[in-house]
């Protein structure tokens, strides 16, 4: 049986607890994962911290740049390792995770060492009462050992979007990766290993959220900075994690976005747009749309070309080139996802497609299976309209006016990001900019430049990352003054 090891410290080490760990495809054991307790979170807190005292802290800028370009090689040249090893842990195509998940891993540490290596600080020139004045200028400084809580939808991508800028300014990290998904970011150890990483500047704790590793590391007083994402519950009990020390956290949360069609859009695009938006990664996107609002006149149109598009997702394993859709991350997922599946139909849903499992070959029926569903005819203040599912679902609502869109849109407690389809240039300007989100895609869905901020509204999140934004959380400015 494959054993997924923790990694402190540049060494892998085994535990006496293990857990085990399910292919979602068929709910076969695949791998036993082993557990950190306190001392291996501790011991991995205090490696840590000794490597910043270490090669690591005293690195030149030009040499942490190179080693990061080597980790980013290291896993292009691993490539099909990682590949394989996100399809065990999560099921989904391997379409998806060769084209986003593990290039967007690497770019990862190449485009935050780019920007490390070019983004100038602040420098103000002070007047003083003698005349001889004063010269104020910044410097970053690393802020020490950044504790990284990860999910497990995009486990290696939503990793290293972490890793990546928290290395790249120089500091040592020790990642608690989601217990549903351990396998790259162990993986990765060996790739830092082989880069010349120097020991204890990466490091994976396994294990769950309360009373284990999760909790272990956010409460350890070793830790001076926390970053997560995840759902928006365990993200507050993070933040009071991190009050203790008044220690300071970025939170990537949860989400409920919408989508507004607007009659004047490019069907076509739009279509498969909110294709992708709502059932890529079998919906289990933060970015995913589960709400897609369509102006009335295109309403049927919209939701008769939706359901074709739904219903031709082909469910597979993920090395089958034919697989649109992969099965969701666990049955503790399936559970949930199929109760709000059911909870739509109690509630008077007209399921347009799907609502159920789908009917699969004896080798995939024992696992984490779900249709993709649109439903119609439910109201706003519904839980189908209101609570995140995380699933390949969509509620389609019509409007009849652009306020109506927008204020429906925002009447929810997150503020994660939406998607606007139209043609009419003013009204898509208009529209973003009333959005009560962090992000906001006009004809598109999921296109990223790394160096735009990113990060949620309302009950999604706490800060930004991505480009610059990444360094103002993972470095602290400290001032010097000069009087002349
Ligand atoms: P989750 O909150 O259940 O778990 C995330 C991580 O937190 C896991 O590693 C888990 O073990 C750990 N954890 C749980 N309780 C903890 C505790 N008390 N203390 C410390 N650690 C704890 O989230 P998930 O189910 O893995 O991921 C899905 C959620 O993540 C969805 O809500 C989704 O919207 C959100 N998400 C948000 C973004 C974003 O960028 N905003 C991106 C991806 C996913």
């Amino acid at each position: 049986m494959k054993q997924i090891l923790n990694f402190i410290n540049g060494e892998f080490i085994a535990t006496s607890r293990t857990f085990d760990k399910f292919s979602p495809l068929d709910n076969k054991l695949i791998a036993q994962v082993h557990e950190a307790g306190r001392a291996q979170v501790d011991g991995a807190v205090r490696a840590a911290r000794a490597a910043l005292k270490g090669p690591w802290g005293g690195m030149t800028l030009a040499r942490r740049v190179e080693l990061l370009n080597a980790v980013a090689d290291g896993i292009n040249r691993r490539f099909d390792e990682f590949v394989a090893a996100e399809c065990a842990d999560t099921g989904k195509p391997r379409s998806l995770a060769a084209h986003i998940d593990i290039p967007r891993g690497a770019a990862n540490f190449k485009v935050f060492a780019d920007i490390v290596a070019s983004v100038p600080t602040e420098f103000f020139e002070t007047a003083t009462p003698d005349g001889r004045g004063a010269l104020n200028y910044a410097l970053r400084r690393p802020v020490g050992v950044v504790a990284a809580v990860c999910p497990w939808n995009l486990p290696l991508l939503l990793m290293t979007w972490k890793v990546g800028p928290a290395l790249a300014c120089g500091n040592t990290v020790v990642v608690k990766p989601s217990e549903i998904t351990p396998q790259t970011a162990t993986l990765l150890g060996e790739v830092m290993n082989e880069a010349g990483v120097p020991e204890g500047v990466y490091n994976v704790v396994h294990g769950f959220g309360p009373q284990s590793a999760g909790e272990f590391l956010t409460t350890h007083p070793g830790v001076d900075a926390i970053t997560f994402t995840g759902e928006t519950r365990t993200g507050s009990a993070i933040m009071k994690a991190a009050a203790q020390g008044a220690r300071p956290v970025s939170l990537e949360l949860g989400g409920k976005n919408a989508a507004i069609v607007f009659a004047d859009c490019d069907f076509d695009e739009a279509v498969q747009g909110t294709l992708l938006s709502a059932f890529s990664n079998s919906g289990q996107v933060c970015l995913g749309t589960e709400r897609v609002y369509v102006e009335r006149a295109i309403l049927d149109q919209f939701v008769a070309a939706l359901k074709q598009g739904a219903e031709a997702l082909k469910f597979g394993r993920p090395e089958d080139c034919a697989t649109g859709m992969g099965p969701l991350v666990s049955k503790e997922h399936q559970n949930k996802v199929l109760s709000y599946y059911d909870k739509a139909k109690s509630l008077g849903a007209i399921v347009v497609t799907g609502g159920g499992v789908p009917d699969l070959p004896e080798d995939l029926a024992e696992g984490a299976w779900v249709q993709p569903t649109i439903w119609t005819g439910l109201d706003d203040d519904t839980p189908i309209a209101r609570e995140e599912i995380f699933g390949p679902c969509a509620l389609i609502q019509p409007f009849d006016d652009e306020q109506e869109a927008v204020r429906r849109a925002n009447d929810t407690d997150y503020g994660l990001a939406c998607a606007i389809w139209t043609r009419d240039l003013a009204r898509a300007h208009r529209v973003a900019g009333q959005m009560e989100t962090g992000l906001a895609w006009v004809n598109s869905w999921f296109l990223r430049d790394l160096r735009t901020p990113f990060g949620g509204a309302k009950q999604s999140g706490i800060g930004r990352e991505g480009g610059v934004h990444s360094l103002e959380f993972y470095t602290q400015l400290k001032n010097i003054c000069i009087k002349l």
